[in-house]
């Protein structure tokens, strides 16, 4: 018999690991305060608006063809932009580097491979994995939320993982990862190791970046991102740096032209104004840092931050405290370890906004 009423979800032949599952995705709220998903809060200036806007209009004067499939020229740009010698081939890019994670697990993981990463850590990484049938498996940090080398290289011992995710600086932690812990999970690896640098231009003055690394070992790749420490989460980009064989890997799973020929123009706009989309970078560093120091006088427990948020508490109930912030304008986020709290960094008025707030909560709740 033909359909009367549309179907429920209930009654599609849904894949069973997806049965009861929920999109991901942060509260989007439209409160005065929004300090839950570490975006960078300065908006691009009016130069920079003006550029995008053009780089826009250039590419919709060839919206008819499909865009250029290898994204030749923004390759190149972001090559440029990383520096350590770096070439196009060496560089992959896509819509966030949350679609570059899934090209990784798309090309190296799959049914009977896993990824393993360090828990407490960014809470898509298990969805990538499903979404790739490869099998997900989390190993512990330590309790002030560092891996322990020894620890780490025993985890990857006992699984084999086809796939190694080590966010540094970690989300929701803020945990950096020394480059010698990096190595020996490397050299302990028996597949591929993707160092998830999102947060890398807000590290302390002097953190190594993991693409130091790369010209001994082949397997390894580090993505970045345009979203945070770029302010330009709404343009969609995120990238990788490996060896031409890695990327080459990656070319193999990405749909063909995933990269709009707008979003691959407004990128290189972004990026040519480089400097001054980066200018504000030491501001959220030291709003991090202001603000780590103003936690920890008040007697909370605050995790060490090289990232532009951090991870506080401990909360007995934190939604409750949570919920409270939200009641006064300020929206953070529930994430992470039970009886902790992220917040992002933000601009001055945002983390008065937050402090006054969360003594007015304390207040309230005792
Ligand atoms: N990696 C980490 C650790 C993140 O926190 C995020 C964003 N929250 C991403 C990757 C993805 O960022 P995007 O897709 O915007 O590049």
């Amino acid at each position: 018999p033909a359909a009367t009423a549309p179907a429920r979800l209930d009654d599609l032949p849904l894949r069973p690991e997806l049965v009861g599952e929920e999109p991901y995705g942060a509260p989007q709220l439209d409160v005065p305060y929004r300090l839950n998903v570490n975006e960078n809060p300065y908006s691009p200036s009016a130069a920079v608006i003006a550029d995008i806007a053009a780089a826009a209009a250039t590419a919709a004067t060839a919206a008819n063809r499909y865009p250029d499939r290898e994204a030749r020229a923004l390759r190149d740009d972001l090559a440029r932009y990383l520096g350590h010698g770096l070439t196009a081939d060496e560089v992959w890019a896509a819509n966030g580097s949350n679609e570059v994670m899934l090209h990784v697990l798309g090309a190296f993981g799959g049914p009977g491979r896993s990824v393993l990463s360090f828990a407490p850590t960014y809470s898509m990484y298990p969805e990538y994995a499903r979404d790739t049938h490869t099998t997900w498996l989390a190993a512990p940090r330590a309790d002030d939320f560092t891996i322990d080398p020894d620890q780490a290289v025993a985890a990857i011992e006992q699984h084999r993982p086809d796939v190694v995710f080590v966010t540094s600086p970690n989300n929701p932690t803020g945990t950096a990862v020394a480059l010698s812990t990096l190595e020996l999970i490397i050299e302990a690896a028996p597949g591929v190791v993707v160092v998830d640098e999102a947060y890398y231009e807000f590290a302390r003055a002097g953190t190594p970046s993991a693409l130091e690394l790369l010209p001994r070992y082949p397997r390894l790749a580090v993505t970045r991102t345009m979203s945070k420490a770029f302010a330009f989460a709404g343009g969609r980009l995120g990238y990788l740096a490996a060896s031409p064989a890695f990327v080459d890997a990656l070319r193999i799973v990405r749909l063909p032209y995933h990269l709009s020929a707008v979003t691959q123009a407004v990128a290189r706009a972004a990026l040519a104004h480089a400097d001054e989309l980066l200018a504000r970078v030491a501001d959220l560093r030291d709003a991090r840092d202001d603000l780590a120091a103003w936690l920890a006088g008040r007697g909370f427990e605050v995790a060490e931050s090289d990232a532009n948020f951090i991870l506080f508490g401990k909360f007995a109930d934190r939604h409750a405290v949570w919920q409270g912030l939200l009641d006064h304008g300020v929206l953070i986020r529930e994430t992470g370890p039970k009886e902790w709290l992220r917040v992002s960094a933000g601009t001055p008025e945002e983390m008065a906004a937050f402090k006054d707030a969360l003594d007015r909560v304390t207040k309230e709740q005792g």
